[in-house]
């Protein structure tokens, strides 16, 4: 059954949880003599930088996929001889449970031991465009994702400095010195198809790709409502107005973890006044904009790509 009305790219992740199995050892010990487990293995992207090769695991870790694009799971006598980094229990598919690793190493030094199964390191995006935006493995892939950057970039502890240690199956990082504990985090992102009459309101951000538009969005603040944070940045970003703001649907985002909260946001009349710092552009559109944009007939790109909850709210409003 599905639970929302609109299903975005990344959500419905098939898995269990099963967060009560987090602290048995049976299930976060050696996970390698459970021969129904499997492993998604994660690699990070080589990058120069001044002159020599780094490995970048800020936002683009890759992900093992088959030739399909769907999660290619390995069985775990498979990753024994793989210098395998940060290990979390993803949850359980039935009664075998999942797990992800990220490896130390780049995708690229890993790459031809998966060739000759047809087997491939893959960033998120390229992942989405072939699965077409729905597929099970996307939500697993969030979940993976967000989790293994917030390890690599959670050492240590905020309160004291010290090393901090990854307990309860990756679900939380503790620290030895000063016993604070600390959860993964998300951040949540309000995102909004403007409307007033018959129209919608779309901007572009500096440096996207020539003409391309798509809704508004913006950080929340803490001690601000979902709605609160839609009016806000509405006001901030082109001057209307909100007078009321309608919840839509939600999508996880794993880059590096964000929760993306799809609002339409109704204004007031009034003129457009754009805060160039932070958009280049907005302008008003039609659903015959948009359907002519579809069809490459219109001077600019109005749907943004299938795996973006923007155009989820944008299909809704044509839906109407
Ligand atoms: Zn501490």
């Amino acid at each position: 059954m599905a639970l929302a009305d609109i299903q975005t790219c990344f959500s419905g992740n098939p898995l269990d949880r099963a967060d009560q199995m987090r602290t048995d050892p049976e299930i976060f010990g050696d996970i390698m003599h459970r021969e129904d487990a499997r492993v998604m293995l994660l690699a990070g992207e080589s990058r120069e930088d001044d002159g020599q090769m780094r490995i970048s695991l800020s936002s683009e870790a890759r992900i093992l996929t088959d030739a399909g694009g769907t999660i290619a799971w390995q069985s775990p006598s498979k990753c024994r001889f793989l210098p395998v980094g940060t290990t979390i229990f993803l949850g359980l598919d039935g009664d075998a449970p999942r797990y992800a690793v990220m490896l130390d190493g780049s995708a690229d030094e890993f790459g031809a031991m998966f060739e000759a199964e047809g087997a491939k390191f893959r960033d998120g995006r390229g992942i989405a465009y072939k699965l077409e935006g729905a597929h099970p493995s996307l939500g697993i892939i969030a979940q993976a994702k967000s989790m293994l950057l917030w390890h690599e970039s959670h050492r240590y502890c905020a309160k004291c400095g010290a090393e901090s240690m990854l307990a309860k199956a990756g679900y939380e990082r503790t620290c030895p010195d000063c016993n604070a504990a600390h959860f993964p985090r998300t951040d949540p992102v309000v995102i909004m198809l403007v409307r007033r009459g018959n129209e919608a309101l779309v901007g572009r951000g500096h440096g996207w790709p020539e003409g391309h538009y798509s809704a508004l969005a913006g950080f929340m603040e803490p001690g601000e409502s979902m709605e609160e944070a839609a009016a806000r940045e509405i006001f901030e970003e082109v001057g209307l107005r909100a007078t009321k703001v309608i919840y839509k649907a939600s999508q996880p985002w794993p880059w590096p973890s964000t929760l993306m909260i799809g609002v339409e946001a109704w204004v007031d009349e009034g003129e457009l006044t754009i805060d160039e710092s932070e958009i280049e552009d907005a302008i008003w559109i039609t659903k015959d904009d948009v359907k002519s944009s579809a069809r490459g007939e219109h001077k600019y790109r109005l749907t943004p790509p299938p795996f973006a909850i923007a155009s989820d709210l944008i299909k809704a409003w044509l839906a109407e």
